[in-house]
């Protein structure tokens, strides 16, 4: 694991390479991001974003979702994957804000946290990318880049939060999130990373197999 200034010196390089990292999900509020980030477990942002241009128009309010019947949800989010879950995990988080938060999505960890199947990952990509919070979102490439560059040890995604926590700037969070996914989907690939060409090459401890 790199020491603290090392760590400190690796996220600043990371956010000067990627200043204007951005959700690569589609949506215009935190219902259709909850959505989307619910319908993005083991799919393609783009696929996702082909299937929510036509939920979206149907589904407007999380009442809409949690009346939908079960098995009409399930077709139109099929191409997503692992559609039997994923609908009804919207209908019952639906259920959740329609019944406890008035229809609206709640702005806080606790909150968001405490309706049916929402994680820490999901409620911190709602508060960073739609309430404007800080938000350090540890999804895939997240976990997997902050693993190869020593800013962490961890593999349980709540404790690299707490790592990663511990050396990006907090109002930075949201944009650090955005930019190690970026660099994890065009740089530091999962199955061989392209080190020769990784602007972090210098600062970073990793000695696996790349090109
Ligand atoms: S040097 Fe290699 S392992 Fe380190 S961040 Fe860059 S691509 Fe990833």
């Amino acid at each position: 694991m790199l020491a603290k200034e090392e760590a400190k010196e690796l996220v600043r390089k990371l956010l000067q390479e990627y200043p204007d990292a951005k959700p690569t999900l589609d949506y215009s509020n935190a219902l259709e991001l909850l959505v989307a980030a619910i319908l993005a477990a083991q799919c393609t942002d783009e696929r996702v974003n082909q299937v929510t241009k036509e939920l979206f128009k149907k589904y407007r309010s999380p009442g809409d979702y949690a009346k939908a019947q079960q098995l009409a949800l399930e077709k139109e989010v099929k191409s997503t994957g692992f559609f039997r879950q994923k609908a009804k995990a919207i209908r019952e988080v639906c259920r959740g804000i329609a019944e406890e938060h008035g229809g609206e999505v709640p702005g806080t960890m606790e909150e968001l946290t405490g309706l049916p199947g929402v994680g820490r990952k999901t409620a911190n990509m709602v508060l960073g990318d739609a309430f404007g919070m800080p938000g350090l979102i540890v999804d895939t490439h997240v976990k997997r880049v902050s693993g190869r560059t020593g800013l962490t040890e961890e593999s349980n995604p709540d404790k690299i939060e707490m790592d990663l926590q511990a050396v990006v700037p907090r109002k930075k969070w949201t944009l650090f999130s955005h930019a190690m996914m970026e660099h994890g989907r065009a740089i530091c690939v999962a199955r061989k990373p392209h080190c020769s060409r990784c602007p972090l090459r210098e600062l970073c401890p990793y000695d696996g197999p790349s090109d």
